[in-house]
């Protein structure tokens, strides 16, 4: 057994068909108002809680969007301000709960979050602001939500496209969890466990949306892939994503499914371990290529070409993952970073680089 540190979330989960339920209850332990935040295709849904919060509800504002822009946070915490509200409770994906994680970062105000997505933000002390057309990331646990309350029948409506790269971007958090640099046995646990419960029920929930045990076990799935997100560090994948969307404006989930497989089949040879594990939960021959699989599926697009990626800027993204060194397993070197991203480029199976080719 390898030398680890584990640090537990402190988060409260309730889990289940039904959960949203206990809503008042659950808010009324975090906040005596709360000021509800949802996108604007949402905030029916999110109109729908404050009816359920009753007296706890300070208002809605149904304006978050994608990558957390400063004047929405400013917008939204001018809101806050002016309701009154000591608590925030984000019911949406990750562009909802990460406005609520910028206003909490601001003014320390406690957050609920109800999770309809699989992209795990709510489990994590990772928070993003965009500001003049740059993203900047940040740690801080006082940004965790309090409570996340996650009910697979707010899911039901997702849609099948949106299922499979937001599941999928479950699943990338936890490859990459298990060879993180401060990997723990607990996590990688949840890491495997996740890619299973994901692997089994994500082409059910595109082929029948309604399938309320698939998508149970997707919110499942998403749950530990947040924790596994939120609890150690990432390698190569999640800095190729992040360039990618901040660089050229690529979608979120589908840069993370359609490069997963390709980071992983890179790393394979140096995370022989983590590997082995990517395979055993897919019930597959090897990890990149049951990824790949996955994604294959999945009906989501499998080239960096079909969510327009500009092909002349490969080039520039590898420039750009080579100048600020960070942990990876394998090394990272240009020649093979340039063919893995060509490979997602053109949505090709991924090819798993020997160990020698990595290290150029
Ligand atoms: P999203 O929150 O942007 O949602 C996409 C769209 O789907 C929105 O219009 C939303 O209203 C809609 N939607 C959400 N749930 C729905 C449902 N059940 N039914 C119908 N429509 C629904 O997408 P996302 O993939 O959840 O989040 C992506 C963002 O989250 C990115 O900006 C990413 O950087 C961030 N993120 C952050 C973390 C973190 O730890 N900080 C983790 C993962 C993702």
């Amino acid at each position: 057994m390898q030398p680890f540190t584990y640090q537990a979330l402190p988060t409260r989960v309730v889990f289940g068909a039904g959960a949203f339920a206990r809503l008042p209850e659950e808010a009324a332990a975090v906040a005596t108002r709360l000021l509800v935040l949802a996108t604007p295709e949402q905030a029916g849904l999110a109109e729908d809680a404050g009816g359920r919060l009753g007296d706890l509800c300070a208002g809605v504002f149904a304006g978050a969007v994608m990558h957390v822009p400063v004047a929405t946070v400013d917008a939204a915490e001018a809101a806050l301000r002016r309701a009154g509200a000591d608590g925030l409770l984000a019911i949406g994906g990750g562009s909802t709960t990460g406005l609520a994680k910028a206003i909490a970062l601001r003014t320390g105000v406690p957050i609920v979050a109800v999770p309809t997505t699989y992209a795990g933000s709510e489990m994590t002390p990772i928070w993003g602001l965009t500001e003049d057309g740059v993203k900047r990331t940040g740690r801080d646990r006082g940004v965790l939500p309090r409570t996340a309350i996650y009910d697979p029948l707010l899911t039901l409506s997702l849609p099948p496209r949106l299922s499979a790269v937001s599941g999928l971007n479950a699943v990338a958090h936890c490859v990459e969890g298990l060879y993180a640099e401060n990997a723990n046995p607990l996590v990688s646990i949840m890491a495997e466990e996740s890619i299973r419960a994901i692997g089994r029920s994500l082409t059910r929930v595109i082929h029948t949306p309604d399938d309320l045990p698939a998508r149970s076990d997707m919110l499942y799935g998403a749950w530990l892939g947040g924790v596994v997100l939120g609890s150690v560090g990432m390698a190569l994948h999640h800095k190729l994503c992040h360039t990618l969307g901040g660089t050229f404006n690529l979608p979120h989930a589908e840069t993370h499914a359609i490069v997963l497989p390709h980071a992983a089949a890179y790393n394979a040879a140096a995370a022989p371990e983590a590997m082995m594990r990517v395979a055993r939960a897919l019930s597959s021959k090897d990890g990149p290529g049951g990824l790949y699989d996955l994604l294959a599926g999945s009906g989501a697009p499998r080239g960096l070409k079909d969510i327009g990626m500009p092909e002349d800027g490969l080039d520039r993204v590898v420039e750009l993952a080579l100048t600020n060194p960070y942990y990876n397993p394998a090394p990272l070197a240009e020649g093979p970073l340039r063919a893995l991203l060509g490979n997602a480029f053109e949505g090709r199976a991924p090819v798993v680089a020997p160990p020698a080719e990595a290290v150029a």
